[in-house]
């Protein structure tokens, strides 16, 4: 029996874990849950699964969820606060991280400091503090398991036939290669020109995942590839020459790694986050997911390109760049797509400004601050999102100074 914190249970791959937990009641007990702001789900949650504790980021969110579990012997806890509690919760043998981007960074340490082994899809806190956030793993004595579809595919590669995972990045052979895959998202083969005048609501119609918000943009900006780029690196210990991207349409096979004796090996299945999030939660075990199976003649055949036009989509590049110069640029390059996707959302910004805005944070670096220490690397965070918004204001005024 394991048993479970969720960090992010309200959200889409919160929602996935809680069906898949639900579909093997004898494996997984969930003992702590934490979101944001979303009451009517939290407390539905609370009801059907009988945690110890729960928490809400949002003070309001969590006094209304009191008063609706008044009397159900269910601690609730409030703000940031409540939330890092529940990551470092004592009777939790696994966190599952899935909170949205740089928020999840400290709730998810407090897991690794506990020395919980955490099912990671949080791909931000790898992003923002990859280096530091593998040394706390080490030194907590916990293991991290990706979530991230491409990348459980990988770790399900490199780890076959082990029933032993050691703390800290995967090391593998020096001359193995990561093939990562991308669907190409829902503007595949697009050019600029076209790409101008898009829409969120166009952006948000992802061909083949149903995700959050946040992660569908990205996904359409290429954005989430170079995301997964940054958090390959830290999670395998590969270099950025040896990972590539390539365009798969159908997202069945899920990512693949290449080896120096031509064998390249790949995980397949269908496209649905149930499937990684049971391997993580059930590793070394396998468990039955409540997924469709596989049906490759009903498929046909499987379709791949090369990389997306770095012209049309330049955040994959950006990526790359920020993973080659280290340091605190990652920090910066997330914590600026952040804002841009949001603003991107609002309509203050069009779909080709997400990029642009990056770079020019990316280029207005004094290549400054400190990349090894957490609050350095929050510093960084913080003075990335004050440089989008002056970004976006100098853009909406039609000012444009550099
Ligand atoms: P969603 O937007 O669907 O859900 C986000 C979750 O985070 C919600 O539970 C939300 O709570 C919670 N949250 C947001 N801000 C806070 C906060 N300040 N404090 C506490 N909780 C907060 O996102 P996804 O499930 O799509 O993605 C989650 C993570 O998983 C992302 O990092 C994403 O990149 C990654 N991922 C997602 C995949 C997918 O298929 N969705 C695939 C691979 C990776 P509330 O709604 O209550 O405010």
């Amino acid at each position: 029996m394991k048993r479970l914190a969720i960090l992010g249970s309200t959200g889409s791959i919160g929602l996935s874990a809680l069906d898949v937990v639900a579909a093997c009641p004898e494996r997984f007990e969930v003992v702590a849950l934490a979101a944001g702001s979303n009451v009517r789900v939290m407390v539905e949650q609370a009801r059907r699964f009988r945690p110890k504790v729960i928490a809400l980021a949002d003070e309001q969110a969590a006094d209304a969820a009191r008063r609706a579990l008044a009397g159900e012997s269910i601690e609730v806890l409030s703000g940031m606060a409540g939330v890092e509690r529940v990551g470092g919760w004592p009777e939790a043998t696994m966190v599952l991280s899935a909170m949205v981007g740089a928020a999840g960074l400290r709730p998810t340490l407090a897991a690794l400091r506990a020395g919980k082994d955490v099912a990671l899809a949080n791909k931000e806190c790898l992003v923002i503090a990859g280096s530091l956030f593998m040394a706390e793993a080490v030194k907590g004595g916990a293991r991290v398991i990706p979530v991230d579809s491409e990348h459980s595919a990988i770790f399900q590669v490199l780890v076959n036939g082990r029933t032993r995972l050691d703390v800290g990045p995967l090391t593998t052979e020096p001359e193995v290669r990561l093939i990562l895959t991308a669907s190409g998202g829902p503007f595949k083969g697009w050019s600029r020109e076209r790409l101008a005048a898009v829409t969120p609501d166009q952006a948000l119609a992802h061909p083949n995942w149903n995700m959050g918000r946040k992660i569908t943009i990205d996904s359409a900006s290429c954005m989430n590839k170079g995301l997964e780029v940054i958090e390959a690196h830290h999670l395998f210990g590969v270099a950025a020459e040896r990972i590539e991207v390539v365009v798969h349409p159908e997202s069945i096979v899920h990512s693949m790694v290449a080896y120096a004796d031509g064998s390249v090996l790949a995980q397949l299945g269908v496209p649905d986050m149930r499937t990684p999030i049971a391997v993580a939660l059930a590793w070394p075990e396998r468990i039955s997911a409540p997924v469709p199976a596989l049906d490759l003649p009903a498929l046909g055949r499987l379709t791949f390109a090369g990389p997306p036009d770095p012209e049309a989509f330049p955040c994959l590049g950006l990526a790359y760049a920020a993973l080659r110069a280290g340091g605190v640029a990652p920090a910066m390059l997330n914590a600026a797509n952040e804002v841009a996707v949001a603003a991107f959302l609002e309509h203050r910004i069009g779909f080709l400004d997400i990029p642009r805005l990056i770079q020019g944070c990316l280029e207005r670096s004094h290549a400054e601050g400190d990349g090894g220490s957490l609050e350095g690397l929050l510093a960084v965070d913080g003075w990335s999102r004050a440089c989008a918004e002056a970004w976006i204001r100098r853009h909406a005024d039609g000012v444009e100074r550099n």
